[in-house]
């Protein structure tokens, strides 16, 4: 009814951020070539640039080391020098909940005093770990618990490699010196399907992505990365060509009028338009299949002709239909379709040829799951009534 009045994005409150005490710069996010520029700034002659940032690189992300004194290749006065300009800190871990499924949700503080939540799921073959890219989240889908929560920043690209960081801490997932190298990985997989639009954090989740992909450190191959975005169109063609991880996206609803309500970015890069943008990733990214992620609600876009429409839209593309059951939250306006009817919506998409997985909620009784997170401190949550008036009900 009152659709076009709804807001697409919500007040951006941005809070002054607190310097790094003593004002020294974080090395953690830097990219190979800020790091090196950071470095010369300090006092390192030029000649010498390139081998120390290789240096410095392998005892952060390959070793996980926090503490300057403990990079024994660098000299006594060079270690100094980096310890009077620089700092390696990552977000720190004010709660740290475990399902009863092992999957653990973390709360992080970041400076200024804001918290994030990453989430660990552990899976027989594989560990992945769901970041956040923005406190809260400027868009504002009518089913998600996190586009509920009024504050908003961009988190900077060292807070985003930061969560991987903390998760190897917590997981004592860095190797040790001397110990035989373990196969399997604990964070074998990242998922940007935290809180916020990682694609309106571009550069900052750029450049963390670079530092998570590094063949010394981290290491994570982009093809173990998946970006989650709501359909920010522009920057699907830069998310291929700059980053080149796998991509999924929120689809939700096979028409405008649905897709309006639910995910109301749409408004402005409707379905048509997103599908465009969705043909040429595969190409530019050279990357197998896209995700279409759609979550089930009840009476609202989960019917027989829901899913062949989507069938139809989707037709050409090399994908997989990721079906998500509503996760609830407190004053949600929208129920979880009944299993039988995601269930038959599942085998609509199958028969037709396309991957249909259902995805199990993971950490419900952590409120981990999907479309859940939003941090506790920063709960200033807009009234029931709100929320449903931008839902359109
Ligand atoms: N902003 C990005 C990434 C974060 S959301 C995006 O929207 O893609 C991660 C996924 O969880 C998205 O597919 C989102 O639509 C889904 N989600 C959000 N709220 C949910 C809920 N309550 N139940 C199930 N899935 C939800
Ligand atoms: Fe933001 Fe994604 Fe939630 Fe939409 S679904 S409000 S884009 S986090």
């Amino acid at each position: 009814m009152n659709q076009l009045a709804a807001p697409i994005t919500q007040d951006v409150l941005t809070l002054p951020r607190k310097l790094p005490e003593g004002g020294k710069v974080n090395l953690v996010g830097l990219t190979r070539s800020g790091l090196r520029d950071a470095l010369i700034a300090a006092g390192t002659p030029e000649r010498q640039a390139k081998m120390r940032v290789g240096q410095i690189w392998q005892w952060i992300y390959h070793w996980g080391v926090r503490d300057f004194a403990q990079m024994t290749n660098l000299a006594k006065e060079y270690r100094a020098l980096l310890e009077r300009n620089f700092e390696i800190s990552v977000p720190e871990i004010v709660t740290r909940q475990v399902s009863m499924d092992g999957t653990r949700k973390y709360l992080l503080r970041i400076a200024g005093g804001h918290e994030v939540e990453a989430v660990y799921i552990p899976e027989e073959t594989r560990g992945t770990l769901c970041i956040s890219s923005q406190v809260g989240c400027t868009l504002t889908c009518s089913f998600c618990h996190t586009g509920t929560q009024k504050l908003v920043r961009n988190l900077t690209a060292g807070e985003i490699v930061g969560q991987v960081m903390v998760a190897r801490d917590d997981l004592g997932e860095w190797p040790k010196p001397g110990a035989p190298k373990e196969d399997g990985r604990l964070v074998s997989n990242v998922v940007l399907m935290g809180m916020g639009e990682p694609l309106y954090n571009f550069d900052n989740v750029c450049d963390a992505m670079q530092v998570v992909m590094d063949g010394e450190g981290i290491s994570l191959s982009r093809r173990r990365i998946t970006l989650s975005t709501s359909g920010v169109v522009p920057e699907i063609a830069k998310t291929a060509e700059e980053i080149g991880c796998l991509l999924a996206v929120s689809f939700h609803a096979t028409t405008d009028e649905v897709r309006n309500r639910l995910v109301p970015v749409n408004k402005k890069w409707n379905i048509e338009t997103l599908i465009g943008a969705l043909r040429e990733y595969p190409r530019l990214s050279n990357s197998e299949r896209i995700t279409f992620e759609y979550v089930m609600l009840k009476d609202v876009n989960d019917s027989d002709d829901d899913a062949r429409r989507l069938v139809k839209l989707i037709r050409g593309i090399p994908a997989k239909i990721n079906l998500i059951p509503f996760n609830e939250w407190p004053g949600a306006p929208y129920e979880r379709s009944d299993w039988e009817r995601i269930e038959a919506f599942a085998d609509i998409i199958y028969k037709a040829g396309y991957a249909s997985p259902i995805r199990t909620p993971r950490g419900e009784d952590i409120m981990a799951a999907c479309g859940q997170l939003k941090s506790a401190t920063e709960r200033a949550r807009k009234s029931r009534a709100a929320i449903a008036a931008e839902a359109g009900l």
